[in-house]
């Protein structure tokens, strides 16, 4: 499957991109069923697969298993690279030395003079320095190939981190720092924890202003909790309109006062939909926070925050609540 895969993406001239690659995964593995028939269809067609057709197929594929199959392939990808850059260049710089052996050889043969049996094995042995020297070309370009789809590869394995709308790490990259600082916080006997933000009637917006309103007030919001972050604050787009929040080193009256801050500050503000100047007006959000420590694991400390999040909902919106 992996070499299917790599035709595809040379033979459409395509850039690895953790996006293109959780799509053409799915079509090969199987897992897609709708996008293998897509594919199916342009193969039988022979027509070639353009980025703009890739983002408009795999728009409607948002399944979190195939995320997870695209993260592992990349992982055996990158690993396949990695040997096969080696044999490259160790392949490259054997047929080098014999390139130079031969060459040493020619240069000591005599000439016509040593009549037709030297003439015929020095013209062999031109024939052989020719075919090492293309040899060393091919493997050349082939290093030169394995470099940019590790660079592309590199790209694909940090974005697959990201959130493209609002440049923060996503939920996969979040649930990462979260595992290893929670165990650092546990060593050091320091305070952690976690906070859910989600904007309040946000539906609204979308209906009201269109979606790409809808997506500008999510960046807006993404920038004013990541005002907060530093090395011992970290802010993820947890999905949609939600944010997820870890502090290390703050108790949770604290967390809850900073987040406070940043919401009253926040609902002061005016929106102004851009393209149109239609005034969006204000815009709150809802937070909940649950001390880390005070739950059996991590999972349960986020299952917590979520609850107290959903309590401020209920209470009516623009405020955070504790777990
Ligand atoms: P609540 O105060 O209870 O949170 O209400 P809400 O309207 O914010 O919540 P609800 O979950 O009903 O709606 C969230 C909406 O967010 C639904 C979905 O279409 C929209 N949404 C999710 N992701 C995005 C996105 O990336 N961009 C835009 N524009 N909308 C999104
Ligand atoms: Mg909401
Ligand atoms: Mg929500």
């Amino acid at each position: 499957m992996i070499d299917r895969i790599k035709e595809f993406f040379v033979d459409n001239k395509l850039e690895v991109t953790a996006e293109n690659l959780l799509a053409v995964h799915a079509a090969y593995s199987g897992s897609s069923p709708r996008l293998a028939r897509k594919f199916g269809v342009m193969r039988e067609e022979n027509r070639v697969i353009t980025q703009a057709w890739m983002d408009q197929v795999t728009e409607k594929d948002e399944d979190g298993a195939l995320r997870e199959n695209a993260q592992q392939m990349l992982n055996r990808l990158s690993s396949r690279l990695e040997v096969f850059t080696s044999t490259a260049a160790r392949a490259r710089s054997d047929s080098g030395s014999y390139h130079a052996a031969l060459e040493q050889v020619v240069s000591v043969l005599p000439g016509a003079e040593g009549g037709e049996f030297v003439s015929s094995l020095a013209e062999l042995t031109r024939a052989m320095i020719e075919r090492t020297h293309l040899l060393e070309e091919s493997m050349r370009r082939s290093e030169q190939e394995a470099t940019a789809l590790r660079k592309s590869l590199d790209r694909a394995q940090r974005d697959a981190h990201v959130d493209h709308l609002t440049g923060l790490p996503n939920r996969r990259a979040f649930e990462a720092v979260l595992e290893s600082e929670y165990r650092e916080a546990q060593v050091r006997i320091e305070p952690l924890c976690l906070a859910f933000c989600d904007i309040d009637h946000f539906k609204r917006i979308n209906d009201t202003h269109g979606h790409e309103a809808g997506d500008r007030v999510i960046q807006a919001i993404a920038q004013t909790l990541q005002h907060l972050s530093d090395d011992k604050c970290h802010v993820a787009r947890h999905g949609g309109e939600e944010f997820v929040m870890l502090f290390r080193d703050k108790t949770p009256t604290q967390v809850h006062q900073l987040l406070d801050e940043a919401r009253e500050k926040l609902s002061r503000r005016n929106f102004v939909n851009r393209r149109s100047d239609e005034p969006i007006g204000h815009i709150t959000i809802s937070g909940g926070v649950a001390n880390v420590f005070a739950f059996p694991n991590a999972r349960a400390a986020l299952e917590a925050a979520d609850a107290a999040l959903y309590r401020a909902k209920r209470a009516g919106r623009n405020q955070i609540c504790m777990a």
